[in-house]
Formats: C-alpha cells, sequence, structure tokens
C-alpha cells in the first residue's frame, strides 16, 4: 500500500502523499493543531473535563501523534483526550513503523502506537495511551460507515483525506454532514485544504467557515466552527465496583485510570475467587462471517484486550502465554463457519486458514483437521490479570466485604453489607458497577435481569513424553492448552443452572471425550487417562450467562452500570466492557459502535424472562 518517493510516504492507491513533502511534523500542526486552536484549548480543560478529536484518514497516524504529544504536554492533570479517527486502508506493521521513525521528536509517542498497531482487527479498535489519559478510537472502515455508528461527542476535527480531486469518498456532501451530525456544540475543523467545492459543501453542513494562511507553498487553508458552545464533561469523583472477578477488576481499573476514586468490593477473601479463579484461562475469539453485533463485541474486545495484556501482563510463559490458537474444522457445521470467515479477506495476524498439514505442524502434534489459526490467540493466569488491574493507587481493594444491599441515596449509590468479622459496613460513592456475575440479580431484583448460573468445569491432565510436544491451544467443542508446571488445562464443562462447585468425575471424562474431536492420537491418551480420571484435578466455578450470549454491559438507571454475563468469554471482553462503563460514567467517547452499545445494554434486556433454560449459547 505504501510507497516511498524521495524519502517520503506515498500512496499509489490514491497517486498522494499522506503529509507534505516539506515538513509533515510542521503542516499537521500547523494546519490541525493551531486550525483548531489546541494548545488553547488542552490547556484550557477543566479539571475532570477532556477533548474529543475526531480524524478522516489516519493514514501514518502522525496527525494523532502531534495532538497527542501536543495533549501531553500542555494539558493540566485529571483531564483527558479521546482520539476518533477513521482508516480505510491500513498500512501494515512495518509501513507505520518505517513512517513513523522519520520522527525522532515523537519517539516515545510513536512506540506506543507501534506497539499496539499489531493487535489492530478490522472495525473498532481502542487503545489506552500515556496510562489510559488518552485514547485512541480507530475504525478500519470506509469513512461514511464508520460515522453511521458514531455518537455526537467531537470537539474538533481533523479533515485529512487524500486531495478532494483523488479521493472524493472522503469529501461527499452526506459525510460533510455527517461530520456535522457527530460533532458537539461549537466544534470546530480544520482542512489543508481550500477547494471552493468543499468549502461550500461544510457550510452546506452548517459550519462558519474561513479561509486562513495554509503551510508552506499552500496559500490557503479552511477552519471553522459551529454554532453553540460545549458543555463541560465531568468525570465522577468516586465509584464503587461490586464483584472482583476480571468483570470488576478491568472496570475498576479503567475507571482509575481516569482519575475517580474506586472502592472494589468482593465478598470472598481474594479477588478472583469466582469463574476468575482458574489457574489458566484461553483467549479464544469465535466469530461468524456474518459479524452479528455480538461477534462485532468480541472481535473489538479481542484486540483490545490484547493490548491491553501487552500493558499489563506481558507474554513472558508463566503468567501469559502467546502460543496461538488453533479452531479446528472437525465437524461439517464447523468447516463451513471457518470458509466463510476465511473468505473475508482479514490480515494474517488476526486469522490465517490452514489446513491439517499446517496445523499440525503449528501445534507440534498430528491432528485430524485443518482449521483457523489466531496467531495471537493464547493463555493467561487469570487471577494474576485480575490483581496487576486492581493495582492502583486510586483504587482501595476491600475483600471479604458482603454487599447485601444496593440503594440510590441523594444522588449516590450506597452499598451496605458485611465484613468477614460479620461487622455491618457501608459506603457510598457517585456512580456503581454491578460487576459480581450471577448474584447481581440479588442487588437490582426489579430490573429483572435474564442471567442464568452455568457450572464449568476445567480439568488438569498430566503431560506425557508426546504431549509435552504441543505448541498451542487447540480448540474444537473444548479446547486444549499446552502444558505448563506438567499439566495441560483442559475444557469446559457447562450446566446450567447447577451451582455447586465440586469436582466431578463426570465432567472430568466429559473435558476428556473432547479430545477425541482433535485427533486419533489424542484420543488413545485421552482413553488411557478416563482410566485413573478419578485421579485428575480440575476446578469447577459459576458463570452468568444470558439468551444470546451477549453481556450486560452499560447503564442500567442513573449512574448504575453493569459488566454482567461475559460467559467463557471474560479474559477477552472484560477489558473492553470496562472501557464502555468508565467511558460512558465520565461522559467520554465510547469505544464501540453505537449498534453494539444498543445490543450489550442492559436496560433493553431486562423484561426477557428471569431463569431461562439450556437455549443459553456459550462458547469454550
Ligand atoms: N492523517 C494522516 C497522517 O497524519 O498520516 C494522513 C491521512 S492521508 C492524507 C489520507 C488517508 O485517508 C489515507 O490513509 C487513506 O487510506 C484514507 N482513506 C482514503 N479513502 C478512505 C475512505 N473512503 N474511508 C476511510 N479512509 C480513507
Amino acid at each position: 500500500m505504501l510507497d516511498w518517493q524521495g524519502g517520503q510516504p506515498f500512496c499509489s492507491r490514491f497517486g498522494d502523499v499522506y503529509f507534505s513533502r516539506g515538513s509533515g511534523l510542521a503542516e499537521k500542526r500547523h494546519v490541525f493543531l493551531e486550525g483548531n486552536q489546541l494548545a488553547k484549548r488542552f490547556a484550557s480543560l477543566q479539571d475532570g473535563d477532556g477533548l474529543v478529536v475526531g480524524e478522516t484518514g489516519f493514514g501514518t497516524g502522525l496527525a494523532f501523534l502531534c495532538a497527542l504529544q501536543l495533549f501531553d504536554e500542555v494539558a493540566p492533570p485529571r483531564t483527558h483526550l479521546d482520539f476518533f479517527s477513521i482508516e480505510k486502508f491500513p498500512l501494515d506493521d512495518k509501513e507505520l513503523a518505517d513512517a513513523l521513525a522519520l520522527w525522532p521528536a515523537l519517539r516515545q509517542y510513536a512506540n506506543e502506537l507501534v506497539r499496539c498497531w499489531k493487535r489492530r482487527v478490522p472495525g473498532w479498535n481502542r487503545w489506552a495511551f500515556r496510562n489510559g489519559r488518552a485514547h485512541l478510537t480507530l475504525v478500519i472502515a470506509d469513512v461514511a460507515e464508520a460515522l453511521d455508528e458514531v455518537r455526537s461527542d467531537i470537539d474538533a476535527w481533523f479533515l485529512d483525506g487524500f486531495s478532494p480531486g483523488r479521493n472524493p469518498e472522503m469529501w461527499t456532501q452526506p459525510v460533510l454532514d455527517r461530520i456535522a451530525q457527530v460533532s458537539r456544540p461549537g466544534a470546530t475543523f480544520a482542512t489543508y485544504t481550500c477547494a471552493g467545492e468543499i468549502r461550500r459543501g461544510l457550510e452546506q453542513a452548517g459550519f462558519q467557515v474561513t479561509k486562513s494562511p495554509g503551510f508552506g507553498c499552500k496559500r490557503h487553508m479552511l477552519q471553522g466552527r459551529l454554532a453553540g458552545l460545549p458543555l463541560v464533561r465531568r468525570t465522577p469523583a468516586t465509584a464503587v465496583v461490586i464483584g472482583g472477578g476480571i468483570a470488576g477488576c478491568a472496570a475498576a481499573s479503567a475507571l482509575a485510570a481516569r482519575g475517580v476514586s474506586v472502592t472494589l468490593v468482593e465478598g470472598a477473601p481474594t479477588l478472583a475467587a469466582g469463574a476468575s479463579g482458574n489457574p489458566r484461562g484461553i483467549l479464544h475469539t469465535r466469530l461468524s462471517a456474518g459479524m452479528n453485533p455480538l461477534h462485532r463485541f468480541v472481535l473489538a474486545s479481542y484486540g483490545h484486550a490484547l493490548a491491553l495484556l501487552d500493558e499489563k501482563l506481558p507474554a513472558d510463559g508463566t503468567v501469559r502465554a502467546e502460543c496461538g490458537e488453533l479452531q479446528l474444522a472437525f465437524s461439517a457445521e464447523e468447516a463451513k463457519r471457518i470458509d466463510k470467515l476465511a473468505t473475508l479477506g482479514w490480515p494474517e495476524h488476526v486469522f490465517q486458514r490452514v489446513d491439517a498439514a499446517e496445523a499440525s505442524r503449528l501445534a507440534g502434534i498430528e491432528l485430524a483437521n485443518g482449521g483457523l489459526w489466531f496467531p495471537a490467540g493464547g493463555w493467561v493466569v487469570p487471577p494474576r490479570m485480575c490483581d496487576v488491574l486492581a493495582q492502583s493507587p486510586a483504587i482501595v481493594q476491600r475483600t471479604g466485604y458482603h454487599v447485601d444491599a444496593l440503594t440510590a441515596v441523594d444522588d449516590e449509590w450506597r452499598v451496605e453489607g458485611r465484613d468477614r468479622h460479620n461487622q455491618t459496613w457501608f459506603c457510598r460513592a457517585e456512580v456503581a458497577i454491578i460487576c459480581s456475575g450471577p448474584k447481581a440479580t440479588s442487588l437490582q431484583p426489579s430490573a429483572n435481569l435474564p442471567l442464568t448460573p452455568v457450572r464449568g468445569q476445567i480439568t488438569l491432565a498430566p503431560s506425557t513424553r508426546a504431549s509435552e510436544n504441543l505448541k498451542t491451544i487447540v480448540c474444537t467443542s473444548g479446547y486444549l492448552a499446552p502444558s505448563t508446571a506438567g499439566f495441560h488445562l483442559i475444557g469446559a464443562t457447562h450446566r446450567f443452572n447447577d451451582e455447586e462447585t465440586g469436582v466431578r468425575i463426570a465432567e472430568h471424562l466429559e473435558n476428556l471425550s473432547r479430545l477425541a474431536e482433535m485427533s486419533p492420537g489424542l484420543a488413545k491418551a485421552a482413553a488411557i487417562m478416563s482410566q485413573g480420571a478419578g485421579q485428575l484435578e480440575g476446578r469447577a466455578s459459576i458463570r452468568a450467562s444470558v439468551p444470546g450470549a451477549m453481556p450486560l454491559v452499560g447503564e442500567l438507571s442513573p449512574r448504575l452500570y453493569t459488566s454482567l454475563a461475559h460467559g467463557t468469554r471474560g479474559l477477552i471482553t472484560a477489558g473492553l466492557s470496562g472501557e464502555v462503563i468508565a467511558a460512558a460514567a465520565c461522559g467520554q467517547l465510547p469505544p464501540l459502535p453505537l449498534h453494539v452499545l444498543a445490543a450489550l445494554a442492559p436496560t433493553a434486556r431486562g423484561q426477557q424472562g428471569s431463569k431461562q433454560t439450556v437455549k443459553t449459547t456459550v462458547t469454550g
């Protein structure tokens, strides 16, 4: 996609440059930062407020990095930058790194971007910068499609498509109209072009447009604003998060990064005592080509989770491994799903179609089928992830505190209960987030949340000389992870409406039986292990699930949020759900398209019925 001409990146597809041949850095600063008066606006942000910058055309990310650097240098503490950008033709890893290497002054910011970039997925991406003081929401899609799914949050625009003559679809009247529609009152724009039709189009969209001096040899550029004054965004001072599993820890972490003082309450003596307490959990991304809202959410969550893990829990082989995951075409139905996904033509770092020989080579053991290879798949130690997320000076952990009631009192939420000595206890906070898994229904019974408890058991099977060769996670209707410390993780069973947590031999046998779907060799090993199933170790825990498997994430009633029903996908979906909640609580840009947010919203789902029977879908 990217070519070089005279030492500068050039795009042959459009026959245009990503930035001026003179000095791209000076040009971006002149046109976009000064054109939107960002230095003044960043510096005068009030405590808890933020600014949302929108961009058409992410390109090399240079304009983003210029804005990030300026924000970092001049914005007061406890303020926030959201940068929203759209890019249909993203550069590959090397192209981006090479293009950004041109700017040594931006190196520390560019390094953060390059690290996240390898986690990009089609659609919506959300990554944190400067320890969560800034976020990039990058939509990899066509401009018109992306703009349809944004809320009216944008304060300042960088209109940076290629020149209107070469890239007309970035400058159509519907695109310019939509840019105005998704802006806040008083929003500004700047662009390097001064073409008359663009000026008229922006005026028609509602902007007051002026011509100003352009950069370098360009005489003019355009800048402008919408009428009105933006309202100040407000970050709450305090929040209480109920539930110390991965969903609660991720929500607490996202709020703490925004300067909110968080009380994280967990009834058990430690964090990660429930379903997040397994010794290992896999990052399993199950998609289908139809890409319904659940699949879009899972895909966006996957990219987000990988970047979050890179920041918080590097893959060192002890607390996390990026060993890759193979999803095998072990049945006609799975083969169909995989074939359809493979036709999407997505980048190879997301997934690749592999045949049985290639799958066997990747796995290090012989497999009966090919399938999809997710090179970034892997496993983590969930309790470590919870601990790392909950470690922040802004988070007070209250483990061993059982919550009995949650009530709205004078614009605050009051949480009361008993501590481990059975003493009554309470706390108050401006916002509350319920992340207590299947127990959540008792806290807001009137919401009638359609949660079903699901028991799941994993098996820890001792490795053999042959099985030690397994290098990747292998998934069929269950999964098998490579051995660590002499044990393979095999999982997991699903028992709806079963809340008993004792380990059962029958469920070990069920887990082992899935190995037969992977290869004849593993079937043989499983048959031998089944004879000693009584000696196998394992763990059973209770998750919450909902009909359709779409978690309940969002605002339930004013200043009360839920992050619930992640089923078996919590390691992937909890992080982005924390972002959804923290952004909503702080009036910031949501990290997901509007139709996915609507599908996640707990309010719309409360009346679907209480106890579900086995119709619920859970993957794993
Ligand atoms: N802001 C970028 C920077 O600082 O490096 C430069 C952007 S470059 C001038 C324009 C970008 O718009 C290109 O990366 C191009 O791929 C993207 N683009 C072109 N047509 C598009 C479309 N229809 N939807 C989304 N992005 C598009």
